[in-house]
């Protein structure tokens, strides 16, 4: 099984795929969990995305497919890939198809989280206090926003086209959106 989570920013994606990779052992691919560990490292990678990040921005589609790429064959060895914050644009879209074709597989669920602004507004601004995460911050999560919905959202009608597409109410409880996404899963 190979299912996308899909949904803006603090939408409750990693968290969500996180207990999938706890109960279904599947692998979390979460490009921006790889970005920040090449930045941590202090690797070429990282001192590229850097800025790039911090900012708000998306990094390049080659850097991200090439990042994917690299572990699809984990994941096909573990059952699945459950991919957070990969696919944003279309074009990333179309290569994760074309590299799961190459390989005899496919997408087989992309659950969407809905989330409203103000709450994903709510909850960026607690996990900034808490994490400092840099992108967290008011000015860059605007940025983050903004990518969503100008470059990612048109994934939905590309995915709702393909007949994969289901919506999760992402306002709830940690347990109530899990039980959206197993309802979705099922
Ligand atoms: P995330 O942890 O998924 O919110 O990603 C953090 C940041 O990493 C994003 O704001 C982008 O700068 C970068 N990033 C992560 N995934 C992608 C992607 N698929 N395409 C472009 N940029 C990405």
């Amino acid at each position: 099984m190979n299912l996308i989570l899909f949904g803006p920013p603090a939408a409750g994606k990693g968290t969500q795929a996180k207990r999938l990779v706890e109960e279904k052992g599947m692998v979390q691919l979460s490009t921006g969990d790889m970005l920040r560990a090449a930045i941590a490292s202090g690797s070429e990678l990282g001192l590229k995305v850097k800025d790039v990040l911090a900012r708000g921005d998306l990094v390049t589609d080659e850097i991200v497919i090439a990042l994917i790429e690299d572990r699809l064959d984990e994941a096909e060895a573990a059952g699945g890939a459950i991919f957070d914050g990969f696919p944003r644009t279309v074009a990333q879209a179309e290569a994760l198809d074309a590299m799961l074709a190459k390989r005899g597989k496919q997408i087989d669920a992309v659950v969407r989280l809905k989330v409203d602004d103000a709450a994903l507004l709510e909850r960026v601004a607690k996990r900034y206090a808490e994490q400092g995460r840099p992108d967290d911050n008011p000015e860059s999560f605007v940025v983050r926003l903004e990518a969503y919905n100008h470059n990612t959202a048109p994934l939905l009608p590309y995915y709702e086209k393909q007949g994969k597409l289901t919506q999760a109410d992402g306002m709830g409880s940690i347990e109530s959106v899990a039980k959206a996404i197993d309802e979705a899963l099922a």
